[in-house]
């Protein structure tokens, strides 16, 4: 008996559960899922990554398939709003899979595909629907959806929600929602005006929190190198070329500012010859979803993300974090790092630091409390450098599709299993940060 079984959840579960190797449950999961099954509210301080769609999917699906009810017409017993297409594409395919044995239907909706493609899926009503608020609102407002027969909601990631603007699409939703309900709410980090959202939606929960808020993943190796801004171009490439010709460097995601510093970023590469792609919110949703393929499956080992397109992606084997640009808010640079290190693997988190960025790095260690290891150029650099080609001045695709689930008018976008055998470890100049990420040359 494993210990999903001893909870009693339905045999078409577990058999789901076997069929995906879990026997033993995260922590998450531990706190979580006895309470829901019990129909209790749920505020959960958890990041992605702990295993926290399973934690909300399994006792609501469990609850849902043995409470069986007709489909009704443009309807959902449960719902579950996630910020970005991607996570919401990520959870319902992972709900599928835990559903893959009951007589449920899981549908998905999200800004970038046609609406009226999602009003025609939502026509005989479903019992799952994962969407995001904005979209959620226009299918709402055409009619092709009611959410009068929700019984279970769950709103993720309430804290990028907020920093996304959907404040005042989550009340509108919020007065939508039937007063009798199940209420599940999470994020990764709780500052008052979370907390004050959240007491909107959810009614005397069980409080989980799986780790303190803020903490940087103990396994990831942390480095700052301190660099003018305009040569971390060339470090990137360097650095990029060199983990993945001698296999040291798996998969890395790079993390900038901007959607124009990604494309820019991925033109440069593009011209030294190491095959990235970008995923932000002016792409298209089919070049989002081929990015993310084509990284998933390590045709393309590099992708360079905002804070907007990479929020909750779960890639395995991601084993580098690039911060080309530091987040100028500090949780932001938590969540990043968190994008590596997944799944009990290793992982190491390199910021690229601008004199100009230094009062961002200090935020950033003050909140997590742990000082990064400087990571010095390499010594030839400037050698080097000079001899990468330079990119093409060829502007990025026009932008088309903007995401129509975030509201407009954001310049700067804000927001695992396989263990590689050999990791690209920066190295460091003797004496310098000795240990890991508790050493920082002086600034
Ligand atoms: P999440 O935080 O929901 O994005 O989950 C992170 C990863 O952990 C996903 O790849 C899940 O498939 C995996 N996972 C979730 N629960 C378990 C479990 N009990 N045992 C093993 N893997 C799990």
């Amino acid at each position: 008996m494993s210990y999903f079984s001893d909870l009693g959840l339905a045999e078409p579960i577990l058999r789901a559960l076997g069929g995906k190797g879990y026997s033993d449950p995260t922590p998450i999961q531990k706190q979580a899922i006895p309470a829901l099954l019990e129909g209790r509210d749920l505020l959960g301080i958890a990041q992605t990554g702990t295993g926290k769609t399973a934690a909300f999917s399994l006792p609501s699906l469990h609850r849902l398939a043995a409470d069986p009810k007709p489909r009704k017409p443009a309807s959902c017993r449960m719902l579950v709003l996630s910020p970005t297409r991607e996570l919401a594409a990520q959870i319902a395919e992972n709900m599928r899979g835990y559903a893959k044995y009951l007589n449920l239907s899981i549908q998905c909706v999200f800004g970038g595909v046609p609406v009226g493609k999602n009003a025609r899926a939502l026509v005989p009503g479903c019992d799952v629907l994962v969407a995001t608020p904005g979209r959620l609102l226009d299918l709402i407002e055409q009619r092709a959806l009611t959410l009068r027969n929700v019984e279970i909601f769950v709103l993720d990631e309430a804290d990028q929600m907020m920093d996304l603007g959907f404040i005042v699409p989550l009340k509108r939703i919020a007065k939508l929602l039937p007063d009798k309900r199940q209420s599940l709410f999470f994020s990764a980090t709780m500052p008052k005006a979370i907390a004050e959202l959240g007491r909107q939606f959810i009614h005397d929960p069980v409080r989980v929190e799986v780790a303190p808020q803020a903490t940087t993943a103990e396994r990831v190796e942390q480095y700052a190198t301190f660099v003018n801004q305009p040569e971390k171009q060339a470090l990137l490439t360097l650095t990029l070329r060199a983990g993945l010709a001698d296999g040291s460097l798996e998969r890395a995601l790079v993390f900038t500012r901007t959607k124009h510093g990604a494309d820019r970023v991925v033109r440069h590469l593009a011209s030294a010859g190491v095959a990235a792609a970008a995923i932000h919110g002016n792409k298209s949703q089919a070049q989002r979803t081929a990015a993310l393929r084509a990284f998933r499956e390590g045709s393309t080992p590099v992708l360079v993300a905002t804070d907007i397109a990479a929020r909750g992606i779960d890639v395995s084997g991601v084993s580098h974090v690039f911060n080309f640009e530091l987040p100028n808010v500090p949780e932001q640079y938590v969540h990043r790092i968190g994008r590596t290190a997944r799944a009990g693997a290793d992982g190491i988190a390199v910021s690229f630091v601008a004199p100009d960025e230094k009062p961002y790095l200090r935020d950033i260690e003050r909140l997590t409390g742990v000082r990064l290891a400087a990571l010095p150029l390499p010594e030839d650099f400037t050698a080097q450098a000079s001899r990468l080609p330079k990119a093409s001045r060829k502007p990025a695709r026009p932008q088309q599709n903007a995401n129509r689930d975030r509201p407009a008018a954001q310049k700067p976008e804000r927001s695992g299993e396989a263990r590689p055998k050999r990791r690209f470890r920066p190295r460091r100049k003797q004496g310098v940060g000795s240990h890991r990420g508790k050493v920082r040359q002086a600034v």
